[in-house]
């Protein structure tokens, strides 16, 4: 599978890259060299908006896609070019906050994340995933519905732009 890094101006790009399970690098404060640097020594896939840096990547050999558009192209086109399923699951899915890898916890194991979420989201869920890294908290909740249907809407983009 492919790895990706993003530069600071596609952050919406880079979180919808996690939702669907791919090692997204994403940093604000990472300059032009910085981010070449790191897609020659991870292999990364170099996803960006700047047509010079676009350039400067071609020329130092790093993969690299220059991405235009609304956010909604930028995804559309991202998937299509490399086969990524609009599908988000929480249990594919990176942490959208720092791009570690999360961890499933069953009812049995839900107590680590007790003092991490309000108690009103503690008590109604069973499955969460959590994010080792920053401890960020993820559940299956209402959010997931927005997400749902925002895959869709790029499902139906990806087949307009494959016909
Ligand atoms: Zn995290």
């Amino acid at each position: 599978m492919k790895t990706f890094i993003v530069d600071a101006m596609l952050g919406k790009l880079a979180t919808w890259l996690r939702l669907t399970g791919h090692d997204a690098f994403y940093s604000t404060k990472a300059h032009d060299d910085e981010l070449l640097r790191i897609a020659l020594e991870q292999d990364r896939v170099l996803l960006t908006s700047d047509a010079i840096l676009s350039r400067r990547a071609e020329e130092v050999g790093v993969e690299c896609m220059l991405v235009r558009g609304s956010v909604d192209d930028e995804v559309a086109s991202v998937f299509s070019k490399y086969g990524i399923s609009p599908d988000a699951d929480p249990s594919k899915s990176r942490c959208t906050k720092c791009n570690g890898s999360l961890t499933h916890l069953k009812e049995e194991e839900k107590e680590r994340i007790k003092n991490l979420v309000p108690e009103q989201t503690y008590n109604h869920y069973t499955d969460f995933w959590f994010c080792e890294y920053c401890k960020s908290v993820f559940f299956h909740g209402g959010q997931w519905t927005n997400i749902n249907a925002y895959m869709n809407r790029i499902a139906q983009l990806i087949k307009e732009l494959e016909t």
